[in-house]
């Protein structure tokens, strides 16, 4: 299928052709005709298949026709982090070069007074993240009853932030008569669910098997024999060094994680910089911006900071170690292997990770070669112990990836995420409790020696006689 098959009109082919695309990706060929005939759909596709472009081309020639008015936007893109929703954003200035489209972006880290002025004059895009959004509204600064379309982008991963209240509250917000188009990467049966609520009889849109990685992307492991720190770190610059890599990603799984990395990557002579949720603003900007211009070889990065971001052309992905969860590998390997491409990708594996590397092994029905860059093997042998401070054990649960990231997380979910906290601090109580039980004694178990194995006489299972005597 050719871009004059889909329906688009003559001044956005023009604005495609100069981007350089010469046919459409199957989920562009089949959402933008759905799209332009107004109908809800959910789009599935892998990363890195061109969905942006899928819901972004037809909105242009649908707000082509009409006028916004004050603090009325016309359409609304959601996207779970700033940087998705700034990449959106530069989405709508390529393809609507020949358009005379407005367009207002409410971030964490962008000023507001130059967006307001903009929603002020009117604009037919909104692009936000759903905490500024909601924000925003609630200070009075905008009316969502004049949008017509609505777009939730990566919901998947809107999911797993916890955005879900606030995308329920948003579109209380809208006008039931609208057009709501969802894309994500995967499916999960609660994003299903959300799709249904908000949809009217959506066009359901599916892309090979989701979650699948492509097949240009050779994948290798790297087999630990121990989770010390600087095994891990000295692992994964010999993989690095081993290859010709030309720019990479290296994924962590905690911000630590990624300071860390960065650091001792930059400490051995390598081009390397973090990008994490807890970083500036300003600063993850710019660290972007010089890795897709080609100036910063190597980012290293956490899960939700690099998710969808569109860079192209990378070469190599390395994990410090599996995600916790196999969707997000999934996504991490697809930032390599783009559009055609190849690409390889490095995961290290220490015995204590086996159990998610599985689970990785099994999501993306591939056999993955193990790999062992030459010497390696025997400095690793040489290396002293770090004390057997695994990555793991030191890890605090606020300090896995990106999702305590306080400025994008909505209050509510944040509560969530306390009632969760207490929850499991209450069950791991608990535990302590049975334990204690099973110690036959009162008190903190972790005081008390293991419990003897044979009857245990005292306020155990024996009832003293004066407690059985009738009242
Ligand atoms: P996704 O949201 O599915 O992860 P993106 O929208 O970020 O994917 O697009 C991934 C890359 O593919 C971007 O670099 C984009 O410019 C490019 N792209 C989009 N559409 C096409 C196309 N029709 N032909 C070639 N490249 C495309
Ligand atoms: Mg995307």
């Amino acid at each position: 299928m050719t871009f004059d098959e889909v329906g688009l009109s003559e001044e956005l082919l023009k604005a495609v052709t100069a981007a350089g695309y010469s046919e459409p990706t199957p989920i562009q060929a089949q959402a933008i005709p759905s799209v332009l005939s107004m109908r809800d759909v959910t789009g599935i596709a892998q990363t890195g298949t061109g969905k942006t472009a899928a819901f972004v081309l037809p909105m242009i020639d649908r707000l082509a026709q009409g006028r916004s008015k004050a603090r009325m936007p016309r359409s609304l893109v959601i996207a779970p982090t700033r940087e998705l929703a700034a990449q959106v954003a530069e989405n709508f200035e390529k393809y609507g070069v020949n358009h005379k489209l407005t367009m207002a972006l409410l971030i964490g880290g962008v000023s507001f007074g130059d967006q307001d002025k903009l929603l002020m004059q009117g604009v037919d895009v909104l692009i936000a993240t759903p905490g500024r959004l909601i924000d925003q509204f609630e200070r009075g600064k905008l009316l969502l009853t004049g949008v017509e379309m609505l777009v939730i982008d990566e919901a998947d991963r809107m999911l797993d932030m916890g955005f879900i209240p606030d995308i329920e509250k948003i579109c209380k917000l809208l006008p039931p008569r609208r057009q709501t188009l969802l894309f994500s990467a995967t499916m999960p049966p609660e994003i299903a669910r959300l799709a249904a609520q908000f949809q009217t009889d959506p066009k359901r849109i599916e892309v090979s098997r989701p979650a699948q990685t492509a097949d240009t992307i050779t994948q290798y492991k790297i087999p630990l024999k121990s989770s010390d720190h600087k095994a891990r770190r000295t692992a994964i610059r010999r993989v690095i060094e081993s290859r010709d890599v030309t720019n990479g990603i290296v994924f962590c799984n905690r911000k630590s994680e990624v300071d860390i990395v960065a650091k001792s990557l930059t400490k051995h002579g390598h081009d390397a910089a973090p990008i994490h949720g807890d970083l500036p603003q300003a600063y993850r900007t710019q660290t972007l911006d010089k890795f897709r211009n080609g100036e910063l070889k190597l980012l290293v990065a956490s899960d939700v900071a690099a998710r969808g971001l569109d860079i192209p052309a990378v070469g190599h992905v390395f994990n410090y170690s599996p995600p916790p969860n196999s969707d997000d590998y999934v996504h991490r390997i697809g930032r390599t292997g783009r559009a055609g491409r190849t690409g390889e990708s490095f995961t290290l594996v220490c015995p204590e990770d086996e159990k998610l590397w599985d689970a990785v092994v099994k999501r993306v029905e591939k056999s993955v070669e193990d790999y062992m860059p030459e010497g390696l093997a025997e400095e690793l042998e040489a290396l002293p112990s770090d004390g057997g401070r695994s990555s793991r054990s030191r890890g605090r649960r606020n300090d896995r990836n990106d999702r305590s990231d306080r400025s994008e997380r909505p209050a509510r979910s944040e509560r969530s995420e306390r009632s969760e906290k207490s929850a499991s601090r209450e069950s791991s109580k608990d535990k302590e409790k049975k334990q204690s039980r099973g110690n036959k004694s009162r008190g903190d178990s972790e005081l008390l020696p293991p419990a003897p194995a044979g009857p245990v006489v005292g306020l155990g299972d024996h009832v003293p006689a004066f407690l059985q005597r009738p009242i």
